[in-house]
């Protein structure tokens, strides 16, 4: 279970945005799947609180039900991207199926072009043709978030492996919550302290 992606996968698919190429102490923060009646919330006060704008990439099938929640992402300053309908597997999903499935989730009209593969698992065929539409975007940074009783390892997790340019992902789902809940503030307010600042240009 990798919480740092290796270099390798950097190398073997060069037109994904692993990492962000800076020099400054910059940190892009992910918020994938949701919206979520319990978690979005929090994720949104604690974000408020310390004034970050992060990334939320939403599943198509959670906007249309809580539009509610989706407006007040928007609303907050965040940036939100796509994460397919239905949440769809590309490893085992055929591509015309896969493509509409990402279609589909283009109801909000201010969503930034970026999409993320729901479990990361996207083919070469599917980046080939969706990254002439959207940058494709994973990560360096896995929290692992969704494991119970984690959030002294997901502290740990992202203080330990964040460096300029991380792209960090966590959960905007009821797994995470209590996980969010127990570590997210002081994770953040640790991170500001040793200097990163947090963007959402991709
Ligand atoms: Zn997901």
């Amino acid at each position: 279970m990798f919480v740092k992606t290796p270099k390798i996968f950097f190398k073997l698919f060069p037109s994904i945005i692993w990492k962000k190429n800076t020099d400054e102490k910059k940190l892009w923060l992910t918020f994938d799947d949701g919206p979520c009646l319990k978690t979005t919330p929090l994720i949104l006060s604690i974000l408020n609180d310390l004034k970050i704008k992060a990334t939320f990439f939403l599943v198509g099938q959670n906007i249309e039900q809580f539009p509610e929640l989706t407006n007040e992402i928007i609303k907050s300053g965040h940036i939100v991207g796509n994460h397919t309908y239905s949440h769809k597997d590309g490893f085992i999903t055929n591509n015309a199926i896969y493509f509409n499935d990402i279609e589909k989730n283009n109801k909000i009209e201010n969503k930034a072009m970026i999409f993320r593969p729901p479990y990361g698992r996207i083919t070469f065929t599917q980046i080939k043709y969706l990254r002439k539409k959207y940058k494709i975007i994973m990560w360096d940074v896995f929290t692992w978030d969704f494991k119970k009783n984690r959030s002294k390892r997901i502290k740990k997790n992202i203080l330990n492996n964040v460096e300029k340019g991380s792209i960090i992902v966590l959960h905007n789902n009821s797994k995470s919550y209590q996980n969010l809940k127990e570590s997210l503030k002081s994770s953040l307010v640790e991170l500001k302290n040793l200097g990163y600042s947090f963007s959402t240009t991709w």
